[in-house]
C-alpha cells in the first residue's frame, strides 16, 4: 500500500527502531508510547485491521507480541496491556494491523477505558444478539 505509514517502514523507506523481524512479522517501538518500551507488532502484509487479517496472520502477531511482553517483563514491567484497535471509533488511526504491547507500572496514569454497567435483562439480551450472530 504505497501510501501506509507502516508497510514504508517494513520495506525500510522510513526508520524506526526495530526489536523482532521475521519473515511475515516486524515489531518495532511506537514513536510516541504510553510508556517506554511500548511495542507495535505489524504483519509484513497489509491489512487494514485484526477483522480483515486472516486467522494464521493473527496467530503470528499475536506469538510475536507474548514474546515482546515477556522480554518488557523481564526489563522491569509491572503489567502488560496487550491492545488491538480496529476502525476509527475505537482509536485506530493506522489502517495497517498492529497489536500494541503496553508496559504497565502501577500508578503509572494511564487508564484504558472507562466502564459501564448493565440495566436490568440487557446483559442477556446482548449476549443473545452476539450469539444470534456468532
Ligand atoms: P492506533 O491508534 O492506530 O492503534 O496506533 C497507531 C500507533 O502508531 C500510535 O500509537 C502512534 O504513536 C504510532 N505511530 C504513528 N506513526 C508512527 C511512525 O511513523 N513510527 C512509529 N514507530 N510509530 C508510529
Ligand atoms: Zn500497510
Amino acid at each position: 500500500m504505497e501510501d501506509c505509514i507502516f508497510c514504508k517502514i517494513i520495506k525500510g523507506d522510513i526508520p524506526s527502531t526495530k526489536v523482532y523481524e521475521d519473515e511475515d512479522v516486524l515489531a518495532f517501538l511506537d514513536i510516541a508510547p504510553v510508556n517506554v518500551g511500548h511495542t507495535l507488532i505489524v504483519p509484513k502484509e497489509h491489512f487494514r485491521n485484526a477483522l480483515m487479517t486472516p486467522d494464521d496472520k493473527i496467530m503470528d502477531i499475536f506469538k510475536v507480541g507474548k514474546k515482546i511482553a515477556e522480554a518488557l517483563r523481564a526489563n522491569g514491567a509491572e503489567g502488560i496491556n496487550i491492545t488491538l484497535n480496529n476502525e476509527r471509533a475505537s482509536g485506530q488511526t493506522v489502517f495497517h494491523t498492529h497489536l500494541h504491547i503496553i508496559p504497565r507500572f502501577e500508578n503509572d496514569g494511564h487508564n484504558p477505558w472507562n466502564q459501564k454497567s448493565y440495566k436490568d435483562n440487557e446483559a442477556g439480551e446482548v449476549a443473545r444478539k452476539i450469539i444470534a450472530k456468532l
